[in-house]
């Protein structure tokens, strides 16, 4: 996966934390805590974006993230900040 659909992907964030399997290949999806690193596609400056304390779903298989809204809002804030002009 790479990082532009690793960014779509964010789009299952409302459903996130309901959904049990992986919608890419049905693994089980596990739940990450922790300090969530992300690199945004390079139309956002500033390189990887971190979130400290940090809450998400990851397929054992395919390592497939789904972010919960809280995350995905995190995130988007970040992306705002550095593309604002
Ligand atoms: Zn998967």
């Amino acid at each position: 996966m790479d990082e532009v659909e690793r960014f779509y992907c964010q789009s299952y964030a409302e459903r996130g934390l309901m959904m049990k399997h992986c919608p890419d290949c049905g693994g089980n999806l596990v739940e990450k805590k922790g300090t969530y690193r992300f690199m945004p596609p390079s139309n956002i400056p500033g390189g990887m974006m971190i979130v400290p304390n940090a809450v998400w779903l990851e397929c054992k298989e395919c390592l497939y993230q789904l972010l919960p809204s809280k995350l995905d809002d995190e995130l988007d804030k970040i992306a705002k900040e550095r593309t604002r002009k």
